[in-house]
């Protein structure tokens, strides 16, 4: 491997996606600032899973141990019909994706998971030079009149020069607009609520005790609507994130709190396992306005490259979003430390030739699954049904 040890990359946002590939990087000997805008790094109150694609990244950034200590692993993924909730599918996880793929499906808090790869990067006897991550820090503009050397300006004029710089600031990613990315961003039509609840009330009612009894990854399948649900923190909390058409406010505002009966109306004759279940949720609901980006072909100029949600944003139906983003961060990491500074802007064109084309197939079967999740009953319905029953065989859980 070529040494990169004089290497300097800037990485623009701190989210999952940033601190990943951040993490990455130091891992390969190369030196990382990170600049968020916000006063403190952080993640939102909610759950995330990382299927075995994920989990293989940052099981080789050498987190185990630290994984280990925050994960809870479900036993399989059920997908339930709304009506009944009768099982269409049922796809094991636990111990057969670790026999399958040797790595796991996980689950987390998320505030959990951030704060295991921040510590990582900037753990003093980790491998490589620590991360710098600078707080209070938006990335307003860009210089790139010395090609060689992008600059990142902060909102007070600040000036972050490096070798490659690395735009992982979101869905609204300011260095994607900085770099001439086209307006791809499209409302998907729905929102979801998220909401923890507290699992000893879940372990208390006989009508959701099945929740503990058992920890699996749920969808609810319905008309224009799907429920997906499963515990975090060994059962602290069941992590709901109920999608369902989109309020007028919540599209013009993208965020707003809602109240937990709110949530529990939003599924009017289904199952009573569901509002049995989503009635125990306490004053932290929040309301999200989904949005995706079309398949965008922005992802680099020069030294500048793109990562996570600022160059593939998808919609949440199949929970790869990060995941995307922490494949990007292993393959950046290794195009990079494989070059000296020289060769940074072959490195990240290989990157994006070696990405792109499949994060775009993940952000279109994620779409694809609003229409398939969300059939009103009827031959599409049931044939989608057949379909999982055929490829998952059936159960009686
Ligand atoms: P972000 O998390 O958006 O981070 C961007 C960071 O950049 C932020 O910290 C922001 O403050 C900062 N920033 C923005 N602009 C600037 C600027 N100009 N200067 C400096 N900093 C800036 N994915 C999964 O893999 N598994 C799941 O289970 C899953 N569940 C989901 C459920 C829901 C309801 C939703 C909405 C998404 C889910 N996702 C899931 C997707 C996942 O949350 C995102 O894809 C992921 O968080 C994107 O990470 P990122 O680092 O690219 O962007």
């Amino acid at each position: 491997m070529a040494s990169s040890q004089s290497f300097e990359v800037t990485v623009v946002g701190g989210g999952l996606g940033g601190l990943t590939a951040a993490l990455a990087l130091r891992h390969r000997g190369i030196r990382v600032t990170v600049l968020e805008q916000a006063p403190q790094l952080g993640e939102v109150g909610a759950g995330i899973q990382t299927a075995p694609n994920a989990s293989r990244v940052l099981l080789g950034l050498g987190l185990r141990e630290q994984l280990e200590a925050i994960h809870t692993e479900p036993q399989d993924q059920v997908r339930r019909r709304w009506k009944d909730g009768s099982v269409v599918g049922l796809t094991p996880l636990g111990a057969f994706c670790k026999d399958t793929y040797d790595a796991p499906y996980w689950h987390y808090h998320r505030a959990d998971l951030h704060r295991v790869i921040m510590d990582a990067c900037t753990d003093p006897e980790g491998p490589g030079p620590a991360v710098a991550l600078h707080t209070s820090s938006r990335v307003a503009e860009l210089d790139t009149s010395d090609p060689e050397r992008p600059v990142a300006v902060t909102d007070d004029g600040t000036r972050y020069a490096s070798d490659v710089l690395v735009g992982a600031d979101g869905i609204r990613s300011r260095v994607r607009d900085l770099i001439g990315g086209e307006d791809t961003l499209v409302f998907s039509g729905e929102m979801a609520y998220r909401a923890l609840i507290p699992g000893d009330l879940i372990a208390a009612d006989p009508a959701t005790r099945w929740l503990v009894d058992r920890f699996q990854s749920t969808i609810w399948y319905g008309p224009d609507r799907h429920l997906v649900h499963y515990m975090i923190r060994g059962g602290e909390y069941l992590n709901v994130v109920a999608c369902v058409p989109c309020s007028d406010e919540v599209a013009e505002k993208w965020t707003a709190p809602a109240s937990p009966g709110e949530l529990a109306a939003a599924y009017p004759g289904w199952d009573d396992r569901v509002p049995a279940m989503l009635s125990k949720a306490k004053d932290d609901v929040t309301c999200f306005a989904l949005h995706y980006r079309r398949r965008d072909p922005v992802w680099m100029d020069g030294r500048v490259a793109l990562l996570g949600d600022a160059c593939h944003a998808m919609l949440p139906y199949q929970a790869q979003g990060a995941s995307q983003a922490m494949e990007d961060a292993a393959v950046l990491a290794e195009e990079l430390g494989a070059v000296t500074r020289s060769g940074a802007e072959g490195a990240l064109r290989r990157y994006v030739d070696r990405r792109a084309k499949h994060a775009g197939m993940v952000q279109d079967a994620s779409l694809r699954n609003k229409t398939f999740y969300h059939y009103p009953d009827g031959p599409e319905q049931r044939e989608r049904d057949a379909k999982l029953r055929n490829f998952t065989g059936e159960s009686d859980l």
